[in-house]
């Protein structure tokens, strides 16, 4: 995923008239400021470097050369949300007044730990705060996923996680040439080749308790797996018309989202369930 697809799904998202729609073409529309560019780009050489001698998954803090972009994002995606939510305007603005808060829920959510606490804290919903971090860190991190992708020798990674950032999948896509399956991460947009009949989530490689769903036009699938409970949303591009963006289609397959978890299954990428540590 590169900078010039966002711009795409921008395009792609303006032509839908719903307010979610519209929420989420500002988020992705969302830029790392230009004061901040000349220290984040040369962080960036610096990263490449070291991922071209030793493929590494990047930590949140290998990211940042300083917080002060993130805190600026936040405060640009938190102002975009509470438009659209006001009722989430006074905890972003207590997120986004304290630093050390900022920190611990954006190393949470990039390690995919539950936010449940940290959103009491501030009084707000966890998957809102959630989304916040999301919108705020994507600009940063497509960075990174731009530079990167290009090393990735994608025969011999094949794991469950992200290449570059070590995050979880939330999309996958069948390959138009040879229909390989290939998973999108939910944090940078990399995408990675991986096996076909393999749980993305536990690994497990049971075909029986491995399935999928296909929709009338067989573009979309929904995989399933009966040991850990979780599913992923999928597209078979070898019935796709056109150019695929994924971040459009993280929005426009919401509907597949909440079909699954009527099913019973989760989505494999979110931490749902309430941290035991309160
Ligand atoms: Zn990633
Ligand atoms: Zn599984």
């Amino acid at each position: 995923m590169t900078i010039q697809a966002d711009n795409k799904t921008i395009e792609q998202l303006e032509k839908w008239q719903h307010p979610y729609m519209e929420l989420y073409r500002r988020l992705l529309g969302l830029k790392v400021e230009d004061s901040h560019l000349p220290t984040l780009n040369s962080h960036i050489e610096e990263i490449v470097k070291k991922f071209s001698q030793a493929n590494h998954t990047l930590q949140l803090e290998d990211l940042l050369p300083g917080w002060e972009p993130l805190e600026k994002l936040l405060q640009q995606t938190s102002s975009i949300i509470a438009e659209y939510s006001p009722d989430t305007n006074l905890a972003l603005k207590k997120l986004i007044a304290q630093p050390s808060i900022i920190k611990r829920g954006a190393k949470a959510w990039y390690q995919y730990s539950t936010l449940h606490s940290i959103a009491d804290e501030i009084g707000i919903d966890w998957e809102m705060l959630s989304l916040c971090f999301q919108a705020a860190v994507h600009p940063i991190l497509i960075r990174y996923s731009e530079a990167l992708s290009p090393l990735i020798i994608q025969d011999s990674w094949r794991q469950r996680t992200c290449p570059i950032c070590g995050g979880k999948p939330d999309l996958a896509f069948l390959s138009k040439d040879n229909g390989a399956r290939w998973l999108v991460c939910s944090h940078c947009d990399t995408e990675w080749l991986f096996f076909r009949l393999e749980c993305p989530f536990c690994g497990n490689r049971d075909q029986d308790s491995l399935a999928y769903l296909t929709n009338g036009s067989e573009l979309y699938r929904l995989y399933t797996c009966e040991q850990c409970h979780k599913y992923i949303k999928a597209m078979d591009l070898r019935h796709a018309e056109g150019e695929v963006l994924f971040p459009v289609e993280r929005v426009l397959t919401l509907d597949m989202d909440r079909q699954a978890h009527e099913a019973g299954y989760e989505p494999g990428w979110i931490a749902t369930e309430p941290s035991s540590e309160n």
